[in-house]
């Protein structure tokens, strides 16, 4: 294909508005895009206009499966007339292709697509399958990959490469994320006559300095050579309506980074604890919700897919970590193991920023490469 063919396509898809949703589009044009080239692809359909998107090719006769994976939304641009370029038109300056979602993570997205075609068109040799999945939703809760796991879309992958920006660095561990609620119920009463109520916020207080005491015990305890160490944080707090009333309702909300040494299920057992232990001898109760649960993964730093990678460059790449969560959070919830990675066009500093770009030449060589590592692991 041609490279300005490649940089138009990278262009339309930018020129999308999938913000935390309207996938659906993006899933459209590059079905049909494959399609052109003779690769049949299947849309799985998330909600009214969202849907995620799979595609196959494969040669010989190994049941090695390579994932290319990337996600189709993109944040919000925010105040766009605090942007130099219009994040929706994927304008050209310098050598940098400027717009929401170009680092973060189309050109990531465009790029294995790009591959697979080229692939097919050059008849590159390979043995195994590649298979692509494109996703909506990893902004805001990995969705789709929840979604396509859930019905076995992951259970034949041997090797995984999710294309967030990772500026030829292989990141091949995150932190996991939790995000939890607490809700104490109460009775209103005059502020005059306390015995008569029951304070909510008291109630709350005391799940507040007891979690706190009980996160940074693991913090200390726990470590992961990588990724550190636990990290909590009581990050949103509500509660009361009139200072002259016992509130009858207070509400608290929290953030956990999570390391594979204390799970996200042994957390979870925590804070449960800690509401179950407060809530004995009243009958006014503190309610635990867990709002967002993503796992801490980590892949193996000399897996047979890092290697292949590893093969195409004259220096080693850096084997980083991040505190961020992907989709491979939920991809990994397969039926069956499989190596993964985080390799992708872009430099993630510019992602979720205004003024996002990636650079052509970064863009155009991981097509390139992707299609390398395709021939290195399906040998
Ligand atoms: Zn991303």
């Amino acid at each position: 294909m041609e490279k300005s063919k490649k940089i138009a396509i990278l262009q339309d898809v930018i020129k999308i508005k999938s913000v935390n949703g309207n996938e659906k589009k993006v899933a459209e044009y590059l079905s049909n895009l494959l399609k052109e080239h003779n690769i049949h692809s299947t849309i799985v359909d998330y909600s009214d206009d969202r849907a995620n998107l799979i595609a196959k090719i494969s040669q010989g006769d190994s049941k090695k499966t390579l994932g290319l994976s990337g996600h189709m939304d993109v944040v919000d641009p925010g105040d766009e007339s605090q942007w130099t370029y219009p994040p929706f038109e994927a304008t050209i300056v310098n050598d940098k292709l400027y717009g929401r979602g170009a680092t973060d993570m189309k050109s990531g997205l465009v790029a294995m697509v790009i591959a697979m075609i080229e692939l097919k068109e050059k008849q590159t040799a390979f043995n195994g399958n590649v298979k692509l999945l494109a996703t909506v939703g990893e902004e805001v809760g990995e969705l789709g990959s929840e979604q396509l796991t859930t019905l076995g879309h992951a259970d034949d992958l041997t090797g995984l490469i999710i294309g967030e920006p990772t500026n030829y660095n292989l990141m091949y561990t995150h932190m996991g994320s939790i995000n939890y609620s607490v809700t104490s119920h109460g009775k209103e009463a005059h502020s005059s006559m306390p015995e008569l109520g029951y304070n909510a916020i008291n109630h709350l207080n005391n799940f507040i300095s007891e979690v706190n005491k009980k996160m940074e015990k693991i913090s200390e305890e726990y470590e992961n050579d990588t990724l550190g160490r636990t990290i909590h944080n009581v990050t949103v707090i509500s509660g009361g309506n009139q200072v002259n009333s016992i509130p009858n309702f207070a509400k608290i909300q929290g953030n956990i980074r999570s390391i594979p040494e204390f799970d996200n299920e042994q957390i979870i057992n925590v804070l449960q604890e800690i509401v179950d232990t407060l809530n004995k001898g009243t009958e006014y109760k503190l309610d635990l919700s867990i709002d967002y649960n993503k796992i801490p993964v980590k892949a193996d730093s000399h897996s047979e897919l890092i290697t292949a990678i590893q093969s195409q460059f004259d220096q080693p790449l850096p084997l980083i970590s991040a505190a961020g969560t992907t989709d491979a959070a939920e991809f990994t919830k397969s039926k069956t193991k499989f190596d993964f990675v985080v390799f992708g066009p872009g430099v993630s500093s510019t992602a979720h920023q205004v003024d996002e770009y990636v650079e052509i030449d970064n863009y155009l060589d991981m097509i390139d490469k992707y299609q390398a590592i395709v021939k290195a692991y399906l040998n």
